[in-house]
């Protein structure tokens, strides 16, 4: 019995990579019966024991525990959910501190994703290099706010090999999931730590980009280095499903002590009287463009 990844699904067909080859496995039936409850049983990220046949293809026989793992609701009119992507060890968000504009609106939802998801965070500010003074003083603001708050964060610039090399300590071998908009550097980042890479601008379907690549499966870049970069077509819409207005500021830090202290157990902290978040934040114990991304995620569930 061997040990493996799946790094890629096309259907029928599955590539495990076992770290010293990549088998073209198959799923017996019988997994199809045991998860009934999303439409694929065996997602691209599963770490899996195989046995290998005669002719060089390998035999699924045990689907691992997963650790953690991204949905999406299922499409093509299915129902359920699908995994995009399981056995993540972190997500990276990626902002351009400029060109194009840096959106904390975007880090702040993708770290509430994250906390749903229970899936590691790191903030990437990337770009350092077309800062002038007040840029960089901001990026260090934004720095001491995501790190008070617990999350990992770096910035970077190709330019800068020392920020590359901290970059690589950060990936290698994990399995990271890069999410941002178009532009901000991600393709860049990888060809530029790994000299196996040649990707072209938005090749990674974007690492996060709708409507493209809709019908494309996700997969796992194996890093020459160890580790692997999820390429998760659609990754975007692993959006803020099935948390109730009220549940939302359990998924910022933050406000879990704050809001013990609301009159109302199911408190929005948008217009309530007696809320803890409300008075935290006039205190200054909550930052303005946290609770102005709270109040706009808010918006978004109602
Ligand atoms: P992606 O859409 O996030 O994958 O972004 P790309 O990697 O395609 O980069 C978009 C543009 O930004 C390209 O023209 C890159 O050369 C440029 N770029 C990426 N990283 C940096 C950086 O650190 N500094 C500067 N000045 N430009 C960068």
């Amino acid at each position: 019995m061997q040990q493996g990844r799946v790094i890629q699904s096309t259907g029928s067909w599955y590539l495990v990579d076992t770290g010293d080859e990549i088998i073209e496995s198959r799923l017996p039936g019988r997994f199809r019966l045991e998860g009934k409850e999303v439409t694929n049983p065996l997602a691209v990220g599963d770490k899996v024991d195989l046995t290998i046949n005669d002719d060089g293809t390998g035999n699924i026989e045990k689907i691992h525990v997963r650790e953690n793992y991204i949905t999406r609701q299922a499409t093509h009119g299915k129902r359920g959910e699908q995994i995009l992507v399981s056995n993540l060890d972190q997500a990276c968000v990626v902002q351009s501190i400029k060109q194009p504009k840096l959106k904390e609106g975007f880090i702040d939802r993708f770290l509430v994703t994250c906390e749903a998801y229970e899936v590691h965070a790191v903030v990437i500010i990337n770009k350092l290099d077309l800062a002038k003074s007040g840029g960089k003083a901001f990026a260090e603001e934004l720095r001491e706010l995501y790190t008070s708050l617990g999350y990992a964060f770096l910035t970077t610039s190709i330019e800068d090999h020392q920020s590359l090399k901290k970059l690589k300590e950060l990936l290698t071998d994990k399995t990271t999931a890069f999410i941002g908009p178009s532009g901000v550097g991600k393709t860049s980042l990888i060809n530029a730590l790994d000299p196996n890479f040649d990707f072209k601008v938005n090749e990674i379907s974007d690492f996060s980009s709708k409507g493209k690549h809709t019908t494309t499966f996700a997969r796992l870049i194996p890093l020459s280095f160890g580790g692997f970069i999820a390429d998760t077509p659609g990754i975007r819409e692993f959006g803020l499903v099935n948390i109730e207005p009220w549940e939302l500021s359990l998924f910022f830090p933050e406000m879990l002590e704050p809001r013990e202290n609301c009159q109302f157990s199911n408190c929005t902290h948008e217009h309530e009287p007696k809320c803890g978040v409300a008075e935290a934040f006039e205190r200054g114990e909550i930052a303005a463009s946290r609770y102005n991304s709270y109040l706009n995620m808010l918006d978004s569930l109602k």
